[in-house]
């Protein structure tokens, strides 16, 4: 089910109740966000074929159906999008000052592909950090408006392919659609079945709960996990063998939907735990921060 205006309100207001701390930062990304649940009134997906009768082989051993770098998306479409949000930015506090740099970062392109899109499509972070440097705008700032305008066309694009797949039959930790990695996980229904979301397409999928969804580790012994004090419902799941973290929202006890980029950004205090935790071989089960 595509996100709604309202669930976006709602989950706004959650956060603000929940964590008063990003009550600005969940309002700015909540008005963000909304401007791309309309502007995808117009998206179209991406042109490519679909009409192949079965599953190739390799989707079975693991292969993605998509390669998001061959996607041909409405670039134009994805730019005049970028604007608009960051002509929402100029009404925000410390949003002017950035406008320009990131109306400049856009206008680098090749073959009229702006090329920071496709570091998101490739993960390429650093060159957004370089650009982010270069323009003197805020890395994350660039990366979340980037993220977004490129939204509505990933979104149309994998539902369309999500009704070709059955995803129960899929069993790795990347994206059945895209092959990105993971961004949040979900627990929901008794016993707690655990799901992924695409940090790129953000389809969601099952994943065993006692397995690291990135190195496909399910020694118990290098699987941890940290919650946070006073928060219910919040945990980061830490694997110490490859050194990767997932933070998780667990549905019983908060109130869903999932909605990726604003659950991402109000729980950045999860991923400083996280990040600091990670490298500390002797952590311990069920730590509470
Ligand atoms: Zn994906
Ligand atoms: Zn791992």
């Amino acid at each position: 089910m595509p996100i709604s205006l309202e669930d976006i309100t709602a989950k706004v207001q959650t956060i603000k109740n929940r964590n008063p701390v990003y009550a600005d930062l969940a309002q700015w990304v909540g008005e963000l966000l909304s401007t791309t649940v309309k502007a995808s009134e117009n998206f179209r997906p991406s042109d490519m074929k679909l009409d192949f009768d079965s599953l190739p082989k390799a989707w079975f051993q693991g292969k993605s159906l998509l390669n998001p770098v061959e996607l041909s998306l409405d670039w134009e479409q994805a730019k005049d999008l970028y604007k608009q949000l960051v002509d929402r930015i100029k009404t925000m506090e410390d949003g002017r000052r950035q406008v320009e740099g990131l109306l400049k970062a856009l206008a680098e392109d090749h073959d009229g592909i702006p090329i920071l899109m496709t570091a998101v499509l490739t993960s390429d972070f650093k060159a957004i950090q370089t650009t982010a440097q270069k323009f003197k705008v805020d890395p994350p700032v660039l990366t979340l408006l980037l993220r977004l305008s490129l939204r509505p066309a990933l979104l149309e694009t994998a539902q369309a392919v999500q009704g070709l797949l059955d995803l129960n039959q899929w069993t790795y930790g990347h994206c059945p659609v895209c092959g990105s990695a993971p961004k949040l996980a979900d627990l929901s229904g008794e016993g707690g079945k655990r799901s992924l979301h695409c940090s790129l397409c953000e389809t969601v999928w099952t994943y065993p709960r006692l397995q690291c969804p990135f190195c496909e580790n399910d020694n118990r012994k290098d699987l941890s996990y940290l919650r946070a004090e006073n928060e219910e419902g919040l945990r980061v799941d830490l694997c110490s063998r490859c050194g990767h973290y997932l933070k998780t929202i667990d549905l019983r006890e908060l109130p869903g939907p999932v909605i990726v980029p604003l659950d991402d950004v109000a729980t950045w205090h999860l991923d400083l735990v996280a990040q600091k935790n990670i490298d500390d071989s002797d952590t311990t089960k069920s730590r509470i921060i």
